[in-house]
């Protein structure tokens, strides 16, 4: 273990470090690396970089060169939670089913809500994580499609939390006898690893994903702000709704305000939506519709102010920069900027969502998409584990 932030060590991160070594040493293993969308947003920060560059290529290249056999990009599955949750909901809403509808890529508000709004479950969407996403489609269409068996598969996400860490261990996301992710890596292990490796990183050169799961959409990348994950489903609803999206952004749900409210009208139907980082905010969300005194159709809740962009395994600047630079503003910047620059900017749009569902999953909320890519919650008591 390695102690991080606590003075007194009361609180330590478990690292996972050597297990990924270990893999990457072990000739049986097919080792497969995917990055979140945050991560490009802040690894840079490890190596001395500005508050807010984008160093996606350089990522690429520095986690090649650890040696695992690819390496993909987390943006695409961010795309297929948003295809499936953009169902959920038009499916809910012209069904009569439970509204608000929640999201549930955040696993600390996922295991918040476990313990303290039991009774609030079947709000949340049923689709797993962009980060569960992936290890289910890794071990399930690319084992098939590749040959490979999967438990020779060995799956580590880079992620913003510990949280993260928590979720690839969950019980009722196990496929068979193994788990979707073997291991997740936070931002600032990853850095650890680099440069344990000797890795030079900011003399690298910029490198792309591999192929088939490099491709993803600019709705995908904004995943890793407040209001990025509500502002790609209203994409992908509006056109699934209206046939079209405009405007394309949706700038009432960006920024770092804890909470945020829009109504939009789309195709002739209002969805009057909410987007809360922070679990003080959260609970205020909750309360007020528990109270009648709030009525929302579409809730994101993200548990770290700010999103992901500012999550406990992000790199750790010192109080003089702290003070001085709005460190999530200018994270999520990075995201904003990446998508505005795409051509692709909505999930459904992805080449990558055609070929998993001509291939594998045959269509948003079929049956074989749930089987792998929605999952189910777990009411627990509120000192249970
Ligand atoms: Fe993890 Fe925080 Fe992002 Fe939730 S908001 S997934 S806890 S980094």
């Amino acid at each position: 273990q390695c102690i991080v932030s606590c003075p007194v060590g009361a609180l330590t991160e478990k690292s996972s470090e050597k297990k990924v070594w270990d893999a990457i040493a072990d000739p049986e293993k097919k080792v497969i690396f995917f990055t979140a969308p945050s991560i490009r947003a802040t690894l840079g920060e490890e190596f001395g970089n500005p508050v807010g560059t984008n160093v996606e290529g350089k990522m690429v290249a520095a986690i090649r060169r650890l040696g695992p056999d690819q390496v993909f990009n987390m943006d695409v599955t961010a795309d297929l939670t948003i295809v499936e949750e953009a169902n959920e909901l038009i499916e809910r809403i012209t069904t009569g089913g439970t509204l608000p509808m929640f999201t549930s890529c955040c696993p600390g508000w996922v295991k918040f809500c476990e313990h303290f709004y039991p009774d609030f479950l079947p709000h949340l969407s049923s689709c797993k994580s962009p980060q569960q996403m992936f290890g289910a489609v890794l071990k399930s269409y690319y084992a098939q499609k590749n040959n490979i068996d999967p438990k020779n598969l060995f799956v580590v996400s880079v992620i913003p939390c510990t949280a993260k860490k928590f979720e690839v261990t969950r019980e009722e996301q196990r496929e068979g006898d193994f788990d979707d992710v073997d291991v997740a890596l936070t931002t600032r292990e990853l850095g650890r690893m680099i440069r344990e490796a000797g890795i030079d990183f900011n003399s690298l050169p910029d490198e792309q994903f591999d192929d088939p799961f490099e491709t993803a959409s600019g709705a995908g990348a904004i995943f890793g702000a407040t209001g990025g994950v509500m502002e790609a489903a209203l994409r992908t609803a509006a056109v699934k709704l209206d046939g079209k999206c405009e405007p394309l952004e949706f700038t009432e749900v960006r920024g770092t305000k804890g909470i945020k409210e829009a109504t939009y009208t789309v195709g002739g139907v209002t969805v009057k939506v909410a987007v809360a980082s922070g679990l003080a905010n959260a609970r205020e969300i909750v309360e007020g519709i528990i109270k009648g005194e709030k009525d929302y159709q579409f809730v994101e809740i993200m548990a770290c102010p700010g999103g992901c962009i500012n999550g406990g395994g992000q790199p750790v600047q010192s109080d003089s920069v702290r003070n001085f630079v709005d460190l999530k503003t200018l994270r999520a910047k990075a995201l904003y900027d990446a998508d505005s620059s795409m051509k692709l900017r909505m999930s459904h749009e992805s080449p990558v969502m055609d070929m998993l569902y001509k291939e594998f999953f045959e269509k948003p909320g079929a049956h074989k998409a749930h089987e792998y890519l929605h999952t189910t919650y777990v009411p627990r008591g509120k000192y249970q584990d």
